[in-house]
């Protein structure tokens, strides 16, 4: 029952000064926030790499109010991409966005986040890469949907993101899937209404498997972002069901969360990314991973309390 009151929290501002400030936060901030800067998460990925891991990079931010903080989101990306292209991993490390970083909230945002996108998706492309359109809450994504089409039509293998939890899941990932797009599919992390998601965990781990089943059977590229072993193994049942070599789909875990699961699933001979967040911003994605799990908070009070 925390996790609503958390998420709640993750867009409070007075919270988010109480938990920046709170002596110990930094410590645990680092669990799941791979750096602050870009020259601190190059080691990272090439770590990862080394590894046998590939990465999707996350400069972390969202809700932002003004069109110089959308800018500014821009160009982060734009310097990430000045050291891949150093790095030159290809697809190995490719790029997570929220478009609600790139302005997409803010007045005539749909066209403003799209503009902002576009430059990092053609960088992207340059270096022989790509970059995927994560899911934020329901309100926002028809515009995300639509700007992912847009992008395809230059660059088809930008990628998008589908939650199970919001019951329009099925009917997109069909479209997306006879479009032959690349589909990261998770379970959903916002706090969503009864009127569009499932409230109940079993009811979304059963879209989950349904609608995984659609992007298995179609045409595109299915993304299992799960750390759920359940999960993960009805994924592999699946995809040797639908004829799918180890290629042809990948799954994808968030940095700091079952990181010997990373290994395992690579050394099986699977294509395993990491999703690495890394900067300054990291308010609402820490508390979306508080919330995912109630044992992260109680660690959190703990180091809080003690320092
Ligand atoms: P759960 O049932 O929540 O977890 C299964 C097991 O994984 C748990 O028992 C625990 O052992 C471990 N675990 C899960 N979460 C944590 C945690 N925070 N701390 C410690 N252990 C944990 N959500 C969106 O709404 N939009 C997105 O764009 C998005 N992108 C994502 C990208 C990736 C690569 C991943 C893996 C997740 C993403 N999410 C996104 C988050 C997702 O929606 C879930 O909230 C999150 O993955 C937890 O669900 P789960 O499938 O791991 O299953």
């Amino acid at each position: 029952m925390l996790g609503p009151v958390i998420l709640a929290a993750s867009r409070s501002d007075r919270m988010r000064r109480f938990v920046s400030a709170a002596p110990g936060t930094k410590q645990v901030v680092a669990r799941f926030i791979a750096g602050e800067s870009v020259d601190q998460v190059v080691p990272v990925v090439q770590d990862a790499v080394a590894k046998g891991l590939e990465v999707t990079l996350d400069v972390v931010g969202e809700d932002i109010t003004t069109r110089e903080q959308a800018f500014a989101a821009r160009d982060a990306y734009l310097e990430l991409i000045e050291h891949l292209k150093e790095l030159d991993l290809g697809t190995k490390a490719e790029m997570s966005i929220k478009l609600s970083m790139f302005g997409q909230a803010l007045e005539g945002g749909h066209e403003l986040a799209l503009a902002n996108v576009r430059p990092v998706v053609e960088a992207a492309a340059a270096i022989g890469t790509t970059v995927t359109l994560d899911a934020e809450d329901h309100t926002t994504l028809d515009s995300m949907f639509a700007i992912h089409e847009e992008l395809r039509k230059d660059f088809p293998r930008t990628g998008c993101v589908i939650q199970a939890y919001l019951y329009r899941t099925e009917a997109d990932a069909r479209r997306l899937a006879a479009s032959g797009s690349r589909v990261r599919l998770v379970k959903g992390a916002y706090k969503e209404p009864a009127e569009v998601a499932y409230q109940d965990k079993a009811e979304t781990d059963k879209a989950y498997v349904r609608v995984l089943r659609v992007l298995m059977e179609g045409e595109g590229y299915p993304m299992i972002g799960s750390h759920d072993p359940r999960l993960i193994s009805i994924a592999q049942e699946l995809a040797r069901k639908a004829g799918r070599k180890l290629d042809e789909y990948e799954f994808q875990m968030l940095y700091g969360i079952r990181s010997e699961e990373h290994l395992r699933l690579a050394a099986e001979g699977h294509r395993m990314r990491v999703y690495t967040a890394y900067g300054t911003d990291w308010y609402g994605y820490f508390m979306r991973r508080l919330a995912e799990k109630p044992a992260n908070l109680l660690f959190f009070a703990r180091s809080i309390l003690t320092k």
